[in-house]
């Protein structure tokens, strides 16, 4: 039978694993954890992700609709919490079912082995890969069930799934054609929880909740849970004084979030003992190449491209990876030079945008609640609903299936657009932006476009 050995079975590996399985391929996977439907893994990483139209199409074909469904919570949009304002909600699209998924990472996870060892794959728990010797066709692992004993494996197919510390991609930097860069993003996070009250979810249910501060330059949001929780990561920048390494007591932790989350801290009772409890975590951003060591091995999903949350795209794009290279193997099998070959060159490209368009997203996300970015979404969404040819870059990423190439183009292309139709607008002409801005109401602004003139100017843009 033709052998394939994986190494990770977090959310790219088991995936991979159920669809390599299906295609009747003898797949074992090495996970470095205890199997998490049996025994408690380690906490600390983010429980519950966004997934978007990319990740369901994914768990369409692996057959789990159905079953994300059940345990799934819709986000409309962003809710964004201004300091001392009311909340003010913001849709993700014009079309009103358009909506970003909250789930479980534990649940989704699970769900996924099950569909691979029912595919048939194999998954062994708690086996660590330590090394990879592809001359040798060999990895090393330690066995975690014996006291870390360490025995070797051969190999001929090897796919690394083993995440943005990926093992095997460390091995990659002894080969001399291999480019690797590990950049921490400006800031680390810390999760938080705010729990339900009596059984009550405490605020609006199908939102992502934000409050962006000083500027952008931190932040905290809130995505619900299927049992009226909410999982809270507060961003702040890696050093100064507004940085979790300074919130070391509880009495600044306190005086912190009473003065920047104000309306937070009522419904966050644990607030100071979880941050205390939960770790504080950097955010690493990855970029290697090659992906591929000839006709041998590749990396895939965070292994590769570890990119930063904040479009909620890194398990959307590593499930596009897996869907990418089984549908190579689909067409190239058994030339599996050309299999990791084709893979390699049609996503590194896409993961390269989806990563830039990432570090950009923490600005638009901090300053969601911004007048200015509201007036860019207000008019973006006019936009798109008078003109057919035009889509916003969010919808592109989140809400289709067009590469993340094309969506990061559309970016560039909409924000030229938007800053001329907003210098087109009378007021602004006459007061400037930010006094235009604070002496009139967005839609007034917005209803003052030139939609004839705006319409050209796209065109332009678009070349239609
Ligand atoms: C704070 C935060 C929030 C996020 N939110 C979102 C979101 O909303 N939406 C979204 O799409 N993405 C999100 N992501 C990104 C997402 O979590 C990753 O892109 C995704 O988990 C990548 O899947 P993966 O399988 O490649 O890696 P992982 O999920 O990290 O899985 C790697 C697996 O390999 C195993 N492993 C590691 N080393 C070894 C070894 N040496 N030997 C054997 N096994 C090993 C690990 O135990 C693990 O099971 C978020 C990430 C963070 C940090």
């Amino acid at each position: 039978m033709k052998k394939i050995t994986l190494i990770g079975a977090g959310l790219s590996g088991s995936f991979l694993a159920a669809l390599l399985a299906k295609r009747g391929f003898d797949v074992t996977v090495y996970e470095r954890r205890p199997d998490r439907r049996k025994e408690e893994v380690e906490a600390g990483r983010s429980i519950n992700l966004a997934v978007s139209a990319r990740g369901i199409h994914a768990l369409k074909l692996a057959g789990l609709y159905e079953d994300i469904m059940a345990i799934a919570t819709p986000m409309y949009g962003r809710m964004n919490h201004p300091l001392g304002g009311d909340s003010v909600g913001t849709k993700y699209s014009i079309h009103p079912e358009n909506c970003l998924y909250s789930v479980s990472r534990g649940a989704l996870n699970e769900m996924l082995m099950n569909v691979a060892e029912a595919a048939g794959a194999k998954i062994l728990f708690k086996q660590e890969c330590k090394d990879i010797d592809l001359a040798a066709n060999e990895v090393r692992f330690a066995d975690m069930n014996n006291g870390g004993e360490i025995y070797k494996v051969s190999v001929n197919k090897v796919v690394a799934c083993d995440g943005a510390n990926s093992a095997v991609r460390r091995a990659m930097t002894r080969n001399t054609d291999f480019t690797h860069t590990e950049k921490r993003f400006r800031v680390d996070y810390k999760e938080l929880s705010i729990p339900s009250k009596d059984g009550m979810i405490q605020m609006e249910r199908n939102w992502l909740h934000i409050w962006g501060r000083e500027g952008g330059a931190f932040m905290m949001i809130a995505l619900p849970n299927i049992d009226n929780t909410f999982t809270c990561t507060l961003f702040m920048p890696v050093e100064g004084e507004k940085s979790l390494s300074n919130l070391d007591t509880s009495e600044k932790v306190s005086a912190f979030f009473a003065q920047y989350f104000p309306d937070a801290v009522p419904l966050m009772p644990t607030l100071v003992e979880d941050s205390f409890k939960n770790p504080t975590s950097s955010l690493n951003i990855v970029f290697c190449y090659p992906w591929i060591v000839e006709d041998k091995m590749a990396l895939i999903g965070d292994a590769c491209h570890a990119i930063v949350p904040f479009y909620g795209q890194g398990v959307n794009a590593s499930f596009e990876d897996c869907i990418e290279l089984d549908e190579c193997i689909g067409q190239h099998y058994p030339d599996w030079g050309k299999v990791f070959e084709v893979y390699q060159t049609n996503r590194k490209a896409n993961a390269d945008a989806i990563s830039q368009m990432a570090q950009e997203n923490f600005d638009d996300m901090a300053k969601s609640g911004f007048p200015e970015f509201q007036l860019r979404k207000y008019l973006e969404h006019e936009m798109e609903i008078r003109f057919a040819f035009y889509k916003s870059q969010y919808e592109t990423v989140s809400f289709s299936l067009e590469p993340y190439t094309e969506a990061k183009a559309r970016g560039i292309r909409n924000q030229q657009i938007l800053t001329e139709i907003i210098e087109d607008l009378s007021v602004v002409r006459e007061l400037g932006l930010e006094n235009a801005l604070a002496a009139h109401s967005i839609a007034d602004l917005a209803a003052q476009a030139n939609w004839d003139n705006a319409e050209q100017v796209a065109k332009r843009y678009y070349g239609v």
